[in-house]
């Protein structure tokens, strides 16, 4: 049974006040807040495990590395990686993306080649791509969307060509919420001769992935957005491809042997962790997967799908004149939306000072919010540990502040 009063017991930050009201947090696409589990595997990493990894030959050393090997297996295992050696440690989806367009940009990428993107994506998933185009004489395609906020697959269709070297999708968008067909996505760009890295940062806390059953190339996200901390995050690649790609930056740990003449990489998936790894972070990473995986993600998912509903319903019911960014048929835990001609900003201000938080602004999807017509906008995003009446105490709050916002 999901038992949401049991979890969110595990979550110590929402039980706080802000300015003397109960926090209501709706910014969870942003960050997830981290359960006991994942703060304690913090504490006991440094208090019983802390030595640096892989070069030790005492016991605390060892140890440590034991913990954060058995961390990458775990990772790896939750998004169905067949193998650890392609699973990457990097600070987050963003460090992945950036080297996959440096690596890849660096092996096989020609001027008048193109590379394809979405008008949804976070910038995280553009600008690697716009500065790896720019380096190599390459071109940036974008394929536009559907009213809805869906891609337009006829277009994605007739944009795959033999130049397309590769396309690079979000899973789940951050502003509408949007949850890509990304195993036809893949096969259609496969059959182009293209290959393919998904920006998983929105879809891991929401949906499980199997990174084998999508035949992604590569596929990045972060651990700080499925209740593990910050600083930590993950790429998949296919282990065959990254053999085949040079190292991104240089340093200890990526190496195997050193010297002024010549200098030999380390075997995979060290080539590409050059420095001391975030030995603590992977542990606490692996801690918080642990801990959604004992829920469910499939109960996880239907929790934040029904919190969607109720508030979608809500806001099209009880606010004539207010608009939703994202109505596609698959969608995740997100919703952006804007009231009449209610600034966001004064909307997720006056918010705030009621204990709520939503995020305001162009969620790093500039291209994205200009397409639609708008500079900015608001977006509550559900978590697993949630509720209705955190719904109910939204909808309140709004009830009191647009008035005087209009
Ligand atoms: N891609 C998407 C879809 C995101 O939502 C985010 C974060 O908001 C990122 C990439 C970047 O993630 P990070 O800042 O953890 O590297």
């Amino acid at each position: 049974m999901y038992d949401i009063a049991a979890i969110r017991q595990e979550f110590p930050i929402l039980s706080q006040e802000v300015y003397g009201k109960p926090l209501v947090y709706l910014d969870n696409a942003a960050t997830t807040q981290k359960p006991r589990c994942v703060l304690e595997a913090i504490e006991r990493a440094y208090t019983s495990a802390n030595a640096n990894v892989h070069r030790g030959v005492h016991y605390l050393s060892q140890i440590a590395t034991e913990h954060h090997e058995a961390a990458r297996r775990r990772v790896a295992d939750f998004v169905g990686a067949p193998s650890a050696e392609g699973l990457i440690f990097t600070r987050g989806t963003t460090e992945a993306i950036n080297l996959v367009a440096y690596c890849v940009g660096e092996r096989y990428i020609q001027p008048g080649d193109e590379i394809l993107v979405s008008t949804m994506e976070h910038h995280a998933n553009i600008v690697p791509w716009q500065l790896m185009c720019a380096r190599r004489g390459a071109e940036l395609r974008v394929v536009p969307l559907t009213p809805e906020g869906e891609l337009d697959m006829e277009a994605y269709r007739a944009l795959l060509s033999e130049r397309t070297r590769l396309v690079a999708l979000a899973h789940v968008s951050n502003v509408l919420g949007t949850v890509n067909p990304v195993a036809e996505c893949v096969r259609l760009a496969h059959e182009a001769g293209a290959l393919v890295l998904l920006d998983g940062a929105q879809a891991v806390a929401h949906t499980s992935v199997d990174v084998a059953a999508l035949g992604a190339d590569f596929y990045a996200f972060s651990a700080h957005k499925v209740y593990g901390p910050t600083g930590i995050g993950a790429l998949y690649g296919r282990p065959e491809l990254l053999d085949e790609l040079p190292p991104y930056m240089g340093g200890g740990e990526m190496i195997e042997r050193v010297s002024w003449e010549r200098t030999t990489y380390n075997v995979l998936p060290f080539k590409f962790e050059a420095g001391t790894p975030d030995y603590v972070g992977s542990t606490a990473f692996a801690a918080a997967l642990d801990f959604v995986t004992a829920l469910g993600l499939d109960e996880i998912a239907a929790h934040e799908e029904e919190l969607l509903h109720y508030a979608t319903e809500r806001l099209r019911a009880e606010f004539d004149d207010s608009y939703i960014l994202g109505t596609a048929r698959e969608k995740g835990g997100i919703l952006s939306f804007g009231i009449g001609q209610i600034h966001p900003f004064d909307l997720g201000t006056l918010l705030d000072r009621l204990g709520i938080a939503i995020r305001t602004g162009h969620h790093c999807a500039e291209p994205l919010l200009r397409s639609m017509g708008h500079e900015a906008v608001a977006r509550a995003s559900f978590a697993l540990y949630n509720t209705r009446e955190e719904v109910d105490r939204f909808f309140e709050a709004l009830h009191r502040v647009v008035p005087m916002l209009r």
